[in-house]
């Protein structure tokens, strides 16, 4: 047995204290394949969590990549390279809306504070609309968008957070909180830059909205002259089984796209994709390069990733295990399960709160740490972490799924008392 009070010890003593870890009682990984994962004890568990390992843990297509590059070359990004050409424009076709060029970085948060730079330079503005339970990354400039933990000394006075659609079902009454927010910027002199959502709304729980709910907002943004800037960190690589991109599943007509997570696999790789005349205001404003970024190997891992969800049909994969899922989970019985919902493989169970007993946050912790004690993990999201949150790998296959439900009847039954 590992001793896991020992590791958390060390861990505190080495990166000081507050640094998250996932569950009550953390987990000790030390392989994965596909959609499994196993503990140091030898113990296997139900990845239904990780987005990161995108076409499964260490799979063997994108680690003979990586590693083939690695073998050939790894070098800095300034000098040219085929096999990085190559994944961009393999990339970028999966855009339309003249979202036609692309620049690589190393995270998500790298992407948005490129993206929010871009649209600087490209308006010449400097005022930024998020919604208000969000989270895009950690830079210094991203990092005033977040509605949890606020920037020390305060948010800046060219950000605005405006209520997310979990408070609002109604794409007009978001829209008007947008145009308020330009409006009190062009008061202040700010001026308006950009507005920037996660189309799917994964960190607010992902409500379901109506169709064309984005329509209003879309044009008030516009109209102001600023720019709309998706971050596909979540949604993005096919996961919704319906459309490659969550903007386009929303109906959404973005100016920049940003992603990450995903994107390689578990290499460091993310990604800004912008129309043209933003990446050229961008270049020339900012004479931007990133070491990293955009190396072969991180190209390379890029490329085998979009290679495997073709060759393996994951989209199509997405789609029927999560509606098997959508499915399993509806039979599951508990008086505080409020809705189920979700796309492909980004599935939410949301949970009320109890008239006169548990908060549904609490409750979704309880479940959460149950999962994980019975083999299978996952999350939860939603602004009291009151939403389930199943985001697995793209490979989850039908015995994991059919394990997942299992152990998820299971534990509402107990919970039942
Ligand atoms: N955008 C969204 C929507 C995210 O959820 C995250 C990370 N969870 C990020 C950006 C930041 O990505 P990274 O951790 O790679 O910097």
């Amino acid at each position: 047995m590992t001793d896991i009070a020992e590791l958390l010890a060390r861990r505190e003593r080495l990166f000081g204290p507050d640094v998250p870890t996932f569950y009550k009682n953390p987990v000790h990984l030390v392989r994965g394949e596909g959609a499994w994962l196993w503990d140091a004890d030898g113990r296997r568990y139900v990845d239904a969590y990780n987005n990161v390992a995108h076409v499964g843990h260490a799979h063997p297509w994108v680690v003979g990549a990586i590693a083939q590059q690695a073998a050939a070359l790894n070098t800095h990004s300034r000098y040219l390279h085929e096999g990085v050409l190559e994944y961009g424009e393999r990339l970028i076709a999966t855009f339309g809306n003249r979202l036609d060029t692309f620049l690589m970085v190393c995270t998500g948060s790298e992407a948005n504070d490129v993206a929010l730079r871009m649209a600087r330079a490209m308006t010449g503005k400097c005022g930024f609309i998020a919604t208000d339970n969000t989270y895009h990354g950690n830079t210094a400039l991203v990092s005033q968008l977040n509605a949890r933990k606020p920037p020390i000394g305060g948010r800046g006075q060219n950000v605005r957070l405006v209520p997310a659609p979990d408070k609002l079902r109604d794409g007009r009454e978001f829209a008007r909180h947008v145009a308020r927010a330009i409006d009190s910027f062009e008061e202040e002199g700010h001026g308006f830059a950009a507005l920037i959502l996660d189309p799917y709304f994964a960190n607010e729980g992902f409500p379901t909205l109506p169709k064309g709910y984005l329509d209003p907002m879309a044009s008030i943004v516009r109209r102001a002259g600023g720019l709309v800037i998706a971050d596909e960190v979540q949604p993005g690589f096919g996961r919704l089984g319906s459309h490659f991109w969550g903007h386009q599943r929303a109906g959404l007509a973005p100016d920049i796209v940003t992603m990450g997570k995903p994107m390689g696999n578990g290499y460091p790789l993310a990604g800004v994709v912008a129309r043209r005349e933003v990446m050229e205001a961008f270049r020339k404003g900012f004479g931007y390069f990133n070491t990293f970024g955009a190396s072969p190997v991180a190209a390379a891992a890029g490329m085998a990733v979009l290679e495997v969800l073709a060759d393996e049909r994951l989209e199509e994969n997405a789609r029927t295990i999560g509606q098997y899922l959508l499915d399993g989970m509806r039979t599951i019985e508990h008086a505080q399960i409020a809705e189920i919902r979700g796309a492909g493989l980004f599935i939410g169970m949301e949970l009320a709160d109890a008239p006169q007993g548990m908060s549904g946050g609490d409750l979704a912790a309880r479940v959460v740490d149950a999962m994980r004690e019975a083999g299978v993990l996952m999350g939860r999201t939603g602004r009291m972490g009151q939403v389930l949150k199943i985001r697995p790998p793209m490979v989850l296959n039908r015995e994991q799924a059919d394990l997942l439900l299992e152990r998820l009847g299971d534990v509402f039954a107990e919970i039942h008392g």
